[in-house]
């Protein structure tokens, strides 16, 4: 069941015109450890400390930034390192087919968004068998949670953010990113984990959550005007 905490009342329903995704453990299955990736780029006990200090996750790209150029260097082949492992075992995700056939038959647009690279992308198009577009991938600067992608997604299609919802599975990069472009946001929490108790006092809350991207599909039925 959706939890419904947006504004819009019953009665009026906002218009929505297009659907941007976030591609890992959104449109496909989470096969990236990020846990083993942080730890690899940072050492276990600066990946301690800086967890400690960002209860609502670690953005480490941005942790990465101001580094050495050889540090960086290094940081970036483990990152893809990791990447490259989880793209060997890339899944769809359950639902997503048939939710993306479902906006395709109502005339919504599907765009992505993702921190991931390029490639990542193009092989994530050839195994899904549809294709997002516009597609960003990390070359688009400034990345997630910037609003910079989903700004720019709007304008390529002609619509207002308001007429937009991300769906993500990252609170810190997906609802972020979408929060302050102005659309709407949906966090996919497949095992409940946005629930513990260490997101209790995380001020950030999207406009829906759903466990399945099946539940998407309800969610735009009934609290959006999806005609054309
Ligand atoms: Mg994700």
């Amino acid at each position: 069941m959706a939890n419904l905490t947006t504004t819009a009342s019953a009665t009026h329903r906002p218009r929505l015109k297009g659907v941007v995704f976030d591609m890992d453990g959104t449109l496909t299955v989470p096969v990236i450890d990020f846990a083993a990736m942080y730890k690899a780029v940072l050492g276990d006990d600066e990946y301690r400390r800086i967890k400690a200090e960002s209860p609502s996750g670690i953005d480490i790209l941005h942790h990465i930034e101001n580094w050495s150029p050889e540090r960086q260097q290094k940081a970036y082949e483990t990152i893809a390192d990791h990447e490259r492992r989880g793209l060997d075992r890339l899944q769809i995700m359950p639902g997503a087919t048939e939710l993306c056939g479902f906006l395709d038959s109502k005339n919504i647009r599907r765009g992505l968004i993702t921190r991931n690279v390029k490639a990542a992308v193009d092989l994530f198009h050839e195994r899904f068998g549809m294709t997002f577009c516009p597609a960003l991938s990390r070359e688009f600067r400034p990345y997630k949670p910037d609003p910079a992608p989903l700004l720019h997604i709007c304008s390529a299609w002609e619509v207002l953010p308001g007429e937009v919802m991300m769906v993500g599975d990252s609170l810190k990069d997906d609802v972020v990113c979408g929060k302050q472009a102005g659309a709407f946001t949906c966090l996919l929490d497949e095992t409940g984990r946005y629930d513990f108790p260490e997101y209790a006092n995380v001020n950030l809350k999207p406009d829906f959550k759903v466990s399945s991207l099946t539940e998407v599909y309800s969610l735009l039925n009934d609290r959006f005007d999806l005609a054309p």
